[in-house]
């Protein structure tokens, strides 16, 4: 890969990018003013602009995606081979590759046993909200229908998934939203002062920020509460893992209230903290798992709902009811590539061995930001695990008060103009995206983790002195 292409002149592509593309996440007038970013190729941890600038891509992809790198071979292969036989017939049928890579899935999630194909992350999301609303009327009357979602968390973009998060930047503007949606306190011990919590840690920390939730159940009813959503590590709302003691007592409150417990893996699923699922670090069991990003790197669009045989027993054909299975449907839920894609994907992960790489790297990873918080003060906090880390930028180490978000954006303009792409997050309050983070491809090597922790030093310097 030379970073030469074809056709060494894209100022046509540049323009039709201009004039046409409705970019995700963007400024109008600032996209238009700018030099535009046309990602041209890429291969493993590299990819080439336009202008044929090589990249390290310490994002993979922009969103935590590409876990196995680009330009691999196999999956492209696997993908054309089924493309060519049959590229796509809907879930009331079976195919080939959907029942190979759900059964290859369940393999690696003990306690589950169903996958439920569908069109992307927030429609995996809204999957189990229609099942628990489904389950409130067939067992409970309609009146176990409440969704708890936490604040801080982000569980997709279609209405429900909007009504089931705690951004403020994705929510300010699109309400009103769907009835039932009731928000708990997040658990981020970094700011435990929010909570009211500042005086616990470690573990009697992370009971109480639990207890809060069950407080809520409490002035709920729980007889009303029908679902608990979480992220497993809370990722666009700033990095953000959950306090050791936290996850036992989630599974006990859920336990307690027969609540079903929801893990969204859309960003941690398939190998991205170095164990295949976020909550397998745990030692829980969920009831249901959603996933989309990872699962096949993005070589194609696949994502899922995972749950148990005791849910999906609750839809058993009813004789007296014809309505009793799931009327549901997700169209490209049926496209082939998707499993095909997902299936190699995995394989790869276990031959290369990327799980084990991961919790290397991340520690490697890890271990140079602490020494980067040693040098800058403007470094409050370093969060993560796996190839799934943070940066919380913060003006001052003892009122914790962020820096300006666009501070945080010329840090990550000048990594860029290094040549190392990384991302900034942290959507929950008004102007906080303070939160520097980095999820590179699961392949990185020691001189790949220690190149992007240099481009992040130089920045730093650059942008705080
Ligand atoms: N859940 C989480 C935790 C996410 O980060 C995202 C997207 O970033 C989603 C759900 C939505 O996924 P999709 O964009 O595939 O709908």
């Amino acid at each position: 890969m030379d970073g030469t292409f074809k056709d060494n002149d894209l100022s046509k592509v540049v323009a039709a990018d201009k004039a046409n593309v409705w970019h995700h996440l963007s400024q109008h007038k600032q996209y238009e003013t700018s030099d535009p970013r046309i990602i041209v190729e890429g291969k493993g941890m590299r990819v080439w602009d336009q202008n044929g600038k090589e990249f390290i891509d310490a994002v993979s992809g922009g969103v935590w995606t590409v876990n196995v790198g680009y330009g691999r071979e196999e999956i492209c292969d696997a993908v054309r081979d089924q493309l060519m036989k049959l590229c796509y017939f809907a879930q009331t049928a079976g195919s080939i590759p959907a029942a190979l890579f759900a059964e290859k899935l369940i393999d690696k999630m003990p306690g589950m046993s169903r996958v439920y194909y569908t069109n992307s992350g927030s429609d995996a999301n809204e999957k189990v909200f229609k099942i628990v609303r489904q389950i409130s009327h067939k067992k409970y009357g309609g009146k176990k229908h409440k969704i708890l979602y936490r604040d801080r968390d982000y569980h997709g973009s279609t209405l429900a998934a909007m009504s089931a998060t705690g951004q403020h930047e994705r929510i300010a503007q699109y309400g009103p939203f769907a009835p039932g949606f009731v928000k708990v306190p997040h658990c981020m011990e970094y700011r435990k002062h929010e909570l009211g919590l500042e005086d616990l840690s470690g573990a009697e920390f992370g009971r109480a920020a639990a207890d809060q939730i069950e407080k809520v159940i409490l002035e709920e009813g729980p007889e009303t509460v029908g679902l608990l959503c979480l992220e497993p590590i809370t990722a666009g709302g700033g990095v953000i893992e959950a306090p050791e003691g936290y996850w036992e007592r989630v599974r006990e409150i859920c336990d307690k209230y027969d609540i079903l417990l929801h893990i969204d893996e859309v960003v941690c699923g398939v190998g991205r903290t170095g164990k295949w699922f976020g909550y397998q670090h745990f030692g829980i069991e969920p009831d249901f798992v959603t996933m989309a990003k990872g699962v096949a790197s993005g070589y194609a669009a696949i994502a899922c709902m995972v749950t148990t045989e005791k849910v999906f027993d609750m839809f058993k054909e009813d004789p007296s009811d014809h309505m009793s299975h799931f009327r549901d449907i997700s169209t490209f839920g049926g496209c082939t590539a998707g499993p095909a894609a997902a299936l190699v994907n995995m394989q790869i992960i276990e031959d290369e061995g990327l799980l084990e790489n991961t919790t290397k790297m991340g520690e490697r990873m890890r271990a140079n930001f602490l020494k980067l918080q040693e040098k800058h003060a403007v470094i409050g906090d370093v969060r993560g695990k796996g190839l799934f880390q943070g940066l919380e930028l913060v003006k001052d180490r003892e009122t914790k008060e962020p820096v300006d978000e666009a501070q945080a954006q010329a840090v990550v303009g000048n990594c860029g103009a290094q040549g190392v792409i990384i991302g900034v997050t942290n959507r929950s309050l008004p102007g906080r995206n303070n939160t520097l983070c980095f999820s590179p491809a699961l392949i990185a090597t020691e001189e790949d983790i220690d190149a992007i922790c240099d481009a992040v030093d130089n920045a730093l310097t650059a942008v705080f002195g």
